[in-house]
């Protein structure tokens, strides 16, 4: 644990094991609700620490470290997760291009100014805008990003100028505890950043209702992040939670481009992707040759070892998580389902499983089923696709696959999502772009500038 600056260990551990192997890859310290309001009450004393050009430097000083390091991060996110080092080397080249992108954005704070001359009153007058730091921002990330989950909150409240206080996921702890490192190793001001680790039972609540902290940006599920609403009170909040993410493939669409949006989407990262395709509406005209090219692919991946090169498919977090997605099949296969191909399990793996004639009732499609899974949804035309999207309390991203300009439209203005995206995946992704949901899927936007954005306040000085 990272506390007033000094890097500190308690005697009460939690092991870390990776969830291939089962063998334990580290411990990490057990913080108490006393040392986390202790971490915050001494971060909350270097906000605005820092000016836009150390901020810069430190942000582009440690992704460039994060490049050099990128074997050892792959390592480390691999045997703590789970993830296949195919996928953690994704995960980490994005973690660089995400603090290139924060380390640009330091430099890009600005306010407005604005004439007052609208009412008789203020003619005289002349405002101007700056933002602020927000101060003492509270991070609480998920599991299924070691890394990424890390720095797209911590870059953007380093370029803000805010202190943060970390709480990374209990099951994924190392990763961020070595990005935090990097960051002091390249000039990060280490009481700017407090990282508490352990038990979210014990430390969660004390973590959010602290008096110290501005605002909260929490990424996990939809039941935590409700709770963290209501216990956070009246602090800012930003919240990713989940989606039962939609892929729409029309009958115009490109199949072959189709199926391999639907591969990436649905099984990157074992299917444990808020951003990943949760289930799959096909055009009734070309369902049957959809299936058949998307089955072809998905029998080539290899699931196995995460650390081999050449596995695709790697483990869930746990058992337990595999349990759960092995449930879903089932309870879908008996409510009329056919189960196509995959979908067998060894402890945490899970064989990727496609699904047809499922229906639309069933939790595998209407809940976040966090797994590889490609379910398969028919749909009758635009209007139908659009109404069923919109029909579960998640809104992430969509994407549609059409050559139907009207229909994209359509999609666009109808559906009740953060993000369409055409043709392409609910997982694509750029940093300079909004990222957030409506509905049950959050509150708030991430991409580096927006989280910014959120992370700064506005005051406004009157001449
Ligand atoms: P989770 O909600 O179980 O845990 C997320 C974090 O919250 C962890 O750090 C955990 O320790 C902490 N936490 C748990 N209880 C808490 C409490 N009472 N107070 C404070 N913190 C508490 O989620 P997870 O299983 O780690 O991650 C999977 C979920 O995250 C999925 O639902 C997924 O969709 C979601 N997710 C969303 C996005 C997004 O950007 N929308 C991105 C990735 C993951």
């Amino acid at each position: 644990m990272l506390i007033k600056g000094k890097w500190v260990e308690s005697n009460r551990r939690s092991e870390i094991k990776n969830p291939y192997s089962g063998k334990k890859v580290g411990t990490v310290s057990m913080a108490t609700g006393a040392e986390v309001l202790d971490a915050a009450a001494d971060a909350k004393k270097f906000s605005s620490a820092l000016t836009a050009y150390e901020r810069y430097d430190i942000l582009m000083r440690t992704a460039q470290e994060v490049e050099k390091d990128s074997r050892d991060y792959v390592a480390s996110i691999s045997s703590e997760s789970g993830m296949c080092v195919k996928d953690a080397a994704k995960e980490v080249a994005r973690a660089v291009s995400l603090l290139k992108v924060s380390a640009e954005e330091a430099k890009r704070i600005t306010g407005e100014s604005i004439f007052t001359d609208v009412v008789e009153s203020a003619k005289r007058n002349l405002a101007v805008t700056i933002r602020e730091p927000i101060g003492l921002v509270c991070a609480i990330t998920p599991f299924n990003r070691p890394l990424n989950q890390v720095v797209v909150k911590l870059g953007p409240a380093i370029a803000a100028n805010n202190s943060v206080i970390l709480k990374p996921s209990e099951k994924t702890p190392l990763t961020a505890i070595k990005f935090v490192k990097a960051l002091i190793n390249n000039g990060l001001p280490p009481r700017m950043v407090a990282v508490v680790t352990g038990d979210p039972a014990e430390i969660g609540d004390a973590l959010v209702s602290c008096p110290h902290i501005d605002m909260v940006t929490f990424t996990g599920s939809k039941e935590v992040g409700e709770h963290i609403a209501k216990t956070a009170g009246m602090v800012k909040l930003t919240l990713e939670l989940g989606d039962s993410g939609a892929l729409i493939v029309m009958d115009d669409a490109d199949l072959a481009k189709a199926v391999k949006t639907a591969v990436a989407g649905a099984y990157g990262n074992a299917g444990q992707s808020c951003r990943g395709i949760k289930r799959i509406l096909v055009h009734k005209n070309i369902e049957e040759a959809f299936v058949r090219g998307l089955k072809e692919a998905t029998e080539k991946l290899k699931v196995g070892d995460p650390q081999s090169e050449d596995t695709d498919i790697g483990t869930l977090i746990n058992e337990v998580q595999a349990l759960e997605v092995e449930k879903r099949i089932a309870d879908a296969v008996n409510k009329g389902a056919r189960l196509v191909c995959g979908g067998t399990r060894k402890k945490a793996q899970i064989t990727p499983a496609i699904l047809t004639n499922v229906p639309r009732d069933a939790a595998i499609v209407m809940k976040e089923t966090f797994g590889p899974c490609a379910p398969v949804v028919t749909v009758n035309d635009i209007e139908d696709a659009v109404s069923y999207v919109n029909a579960t309390e998640y809104g992430l991203q969509t994407g549609i696959f059409t050559n139907d300009l009207a229909k994209a439209f359509y999609a666009a203005g109808q559906l009740k999502v953060g993000a369409v995206i055409v043709n392409n995946g609910p997982q694509f992704d750029s940093p300079a772009i909004p990222f957030g949901g409506v509905k049950k899927s959050g509150l708030g936007r991430e991409g580096i500038k927006y989280a910014v954005n959120e992370m700064t306040t506005v005051k406004t000085i009157v001449f």
